[in-house]
């Protein structure tokens, strides 16, 4: 989808384009049109007057659209909206990716075009082809963001760039010569038979099992099982339910090995062609092809971009405030799966399409403006909402 239209209420006196020096101002600027910054724009567009516009420096749904073929969402879609539950997939609660794609278990692409069918049908003012390439946060307040598209300054900033685009390319040695998960379009287009993958937890099962569907010959290479029953409940630490059930099929149908406690150090090339995968413990693992890494994506993802303006921790997370809010500098926000608050890890749509409204109803409170639109109604997001739910309760 192109550009949906450009930006809302936005001053039109400084709108040139394509690629002039343009400089506008809009109240809030979110960056990403990916389903963290779609859903942001529809909880924005319910605060009246707001002048707000999202920048995406590809397609809507960029992420999803580069998704391999095979890929399907493991979080099940369902339209129990008449009931008070929302779509599990969707980013605002009337909508359902169930309906629109008539899928279960969507493919990127679906997910997508449902993403950009919901810009279009709210009138969502989106600018594609706009990589907003640095950031300057003023002294005063509000950020000058600079674009392939020009100069914009905002008063709020709202950072929804997600993590798929940004996969850690090296987290051992030789690993620049694996391929990773986000660099594979379509599994049927990687040449080969036999197949090493690196990594036991979703993107890894997920290389596993539509390699093994393809009739390959498979080693799957884990740290731990991560779907063994008395782990832990929670999605973001456990494989989920609908790849546990890919995966013992994969396993069945014998073309699928899984090896544990491999915590791999390195991979070598071979001087006769191939490549060696070395484990911690001395075994190692020959292999025709470039092993498959699923290995994950770089710590805070595409908020990397921007890394001086936030506070980072130990472990390489964003740290933010109970609103979402940047320590380090007012008035920008993390949207998307990188939020986590103690315990809890929103890296599923589901959850972090939980803080759209708490953000929105933050600005909008800054601003002066009527957030009574936003003001949570009668728990569309499931009767838990935002809860301490649900880890080792008798729910
Ligand atoms: C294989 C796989 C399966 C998954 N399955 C599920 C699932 O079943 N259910 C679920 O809830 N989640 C699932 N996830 C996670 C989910 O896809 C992500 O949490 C979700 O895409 C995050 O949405 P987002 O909008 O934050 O990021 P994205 O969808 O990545 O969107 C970010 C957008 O920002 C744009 N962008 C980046 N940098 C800039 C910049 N500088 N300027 C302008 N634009 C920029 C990108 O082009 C992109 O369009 C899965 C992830 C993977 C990898």
């Amino acid at each position: 989808m192109s550009a949906a239209r450009p930006f809302h209420d936005a001053d039109r006196a400084g709108r040139h384009g394509p690629r002039g020096p343009v400089t506008r101002r809009l109240d809030v600027a979110v960056v990403g049109a990916g389903a963290a910054g779609i859903g942001m724009a529809l909880a924005l567009r319910k605060v009246p007057g707001l002048r707000f516009g999202v920048l995406e420096a590809g397609r809507v749904g960029e992420s999803f659209r580069r998704w391999p073929a095979q890929t399907r969402f493991i979080t099940p879609s369902f339209h129990s909206n008449p009931f008070g539950l929302a779509d599990l997939n969707a980013v605002n609660e009337p909508s359902s990716p169930a309906i629109y794609t008539g899928a279960e278990h969507p493919s990127g692409a679906q997910y997508a075009d449902y993403l950009a069918f919901l810009a279009q049908e709210h009138d969502l003012p989106v600018v594609c082809d706009c990589k907003v390439e640095s950031v300057a946060a003023l002294p005063g307040g509000g950020f000058i963001l600079s674009t392939a598209q020009g100069r914009l300054e905002a008063g709020f900033l709202i950072w929804a760039t997600g993590e798929y685009q940004f996969p850690d390319l090296s987290p051992f040695p030789g690993a620049r010569d694996c391929l990773h998960y986000a660099q594979v379009a379509d599994w049927q287009a990687v040449p080969g038979r036999g197949h090493v993958v690196i990594g036991g937890y979703e993107s890894g099962v997920d290389a596993a099992v539509n390699l093994a569907r393809l009739g390959r010959a498979v080693r799957l290479l884990a740290r731990k099982s991560t779907w063994d029953p008395r782990g832990p409940y929670d999605p973001s630490l456990s494989l989920s339910p609908y790849s546990r059930q890919r995966l013992y099929e994969a396993v069945d149908s014998r073309r699928l090995e899984i090896v544990f406690g491999v915590d791999v150090m390195a991979v070598t090339r071979a001087s006769a062609g191939g490549y060696r995968v070395h484990a911690g413990d001395g075994r190692f693992w020959d292999t025709a092809q470039p092993p498959v890494l699923g290995t994950g994506f770089i710590g805070g993802g595409g908020a990397r971009q921007i890394a001086d303006l936030w506070e980072w921790d130990d472990a390489g997370r964003v740290v933010l405030t109970e609103a979402d809010e940047s320590t380090r500098t007012p008035g920008l926000f993390l949207a998307g799966p990188q939020v986590r608050h103690d315990q809890r890890i929103y890296c599923f749509i589901y959850k972090f399409r939980q803080r759209f409204g708490l953000i929105a109803q933050g600005i909008a409170q800054c601003l002066g403006r009527d957030a009574s639109a936003l003001a949570a109604g009668a728990g569309a997001w499931g009767p838990f909402g935002n809860s301490e739910c649900c880890e080792g309760c008798a729910c």
